[in-house]
């Protein structure tokens, strides 16, 4: 069953989070001249129009990104953008992307600009000696991608299971890399494929940065998820270090009316940060969650 389409989240608040998260993580491993090696499992379309289609449905990126953009220019005494936080909106809407010709969040006569999705993200990213892969295996947004990518050489895009595709690249020959597993969890296998190919990526490429999405839900096995994959960090492979970076946009018990699923926010696992990440998220979390009217949580444990 693939009935999930990221164009209807896209630039929402968890994407905010996941997306700088991506950007500092990125642009940590582009601090050293020897190439790296990224792979985005479950990708999407990559490029999202947020006036048409599904993004003008629910508008949910007028939550995400629309308020943090807002806030930014604002500019509000006190709040000073912090510099994670900066990084990822220059990317997202300023002059690194060629792609963009207005901010996305535009004056009333002005079309939002499109809003960058993972894909997107790494592929601005990526110096030339870089290289990527990106999984999809929704057709739709498999031929969009496709579209945006197939004439970058530094790009493999495969319509494939991102969980089972993902092996056969690790570990990268150039020995440097980032690992994004960002599934939607519509389906309760992703609850148990995720983990067991994580059991193994780790022990295949131990020294990697993987960057690990979940839902925040109540029901039964979102819960459990955060443990398991922490419990992961410590127990395949060498131990190294990590990190669970939680955005909580609405009580438990209370997720907004339109959240899929009663998500009530979204976390993240990231095993071997940039040691340089601890600080950027002690700023940039409470920062979002007052923009977010919400909460967060970050749990960091040292190798
Ligand atoms: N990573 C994207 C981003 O941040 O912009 C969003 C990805 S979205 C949460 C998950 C995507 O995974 C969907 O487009 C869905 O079609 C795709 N998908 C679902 N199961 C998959 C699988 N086993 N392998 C690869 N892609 C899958």
């Amino acid at each position: 069953m693939l009935s999930y389409r990221h164009a209807f989240h896209a630039g929402n608040p968890a994407d905010c989070l996941k997306h700088a998260a991506l950007v500092f993580c990125l642009a940590y491993l582009a601090r050293k001249e020897t190439p790296f090696f990224c792979a985005d499992t479950h990708a999407g379309a990559g490029l999202y129009a947020l006036d048409e289609g599904f993004a003008a449905l629910n508008r949910e990126w007028e939550q995400g990104i629309g308020r943090l953009y807002a806030a930014e220019k604002q500019n509000a005494p006190g709040q000073i953008l912090p510099a994670m936080l900066r990084r990822y909106l220059e990317l997202v809407t300023g002059s690194a992307a060629p792609l963009l010709t207005a901010p996305v969040l535009p004056s009333a006569s002005t079309k939002p600009a499109p809003y960058p999705g993972s894909p997107e993200i790494i592929r601005r990213m990526l110096r030339s000696r870089d290289t990527a892969v990106c999984f999809e295996l929704h057709p739709g947004d498999f031929a969009a991608l496709d579209t945006l990518l197939r004439r970058d050489r530094r790009i493999t895009v495969r319509q494939e299971d991102g969980f089972g595709g993902l092996l056969g690249f690790l570990p990268p020959p150039c020995r440097r890399g980032l690992i994004l597993i960002d599934p939607p969890y519509e389906v309760k296998d992703d609850y148990h494929l995720l983990p067991e190919t994580l059991s193994r990526a780790f022990k295949r490429f131990s020294t990697g940065t993987y960057i690990v999405w979940y839902p925040l839900m109540r029901s039964s096995p979102a819960p459990e998820l955060p443990l398991e994959l922490t419990a992961l960090c410590t127990s395949c492979g060498p131990r190294g270090s990590y990190c669970r970076v939680e955005l909580y946009t609405a009580p438990p018990d209370a997720p907004p009316l339109n959240s899929p699923r009663g998500m009530y926010g979204s976390g993240l696992v990231i095993r071997n940060p940039p040691w340089t990440l601890k600080a950027a998220l002690e700023a940039a979390l409470p920062y979002l969650a007052e923009i977010f009217s919400g909460d967060w949580l970050l749990q960091w444990e040292e190798a």
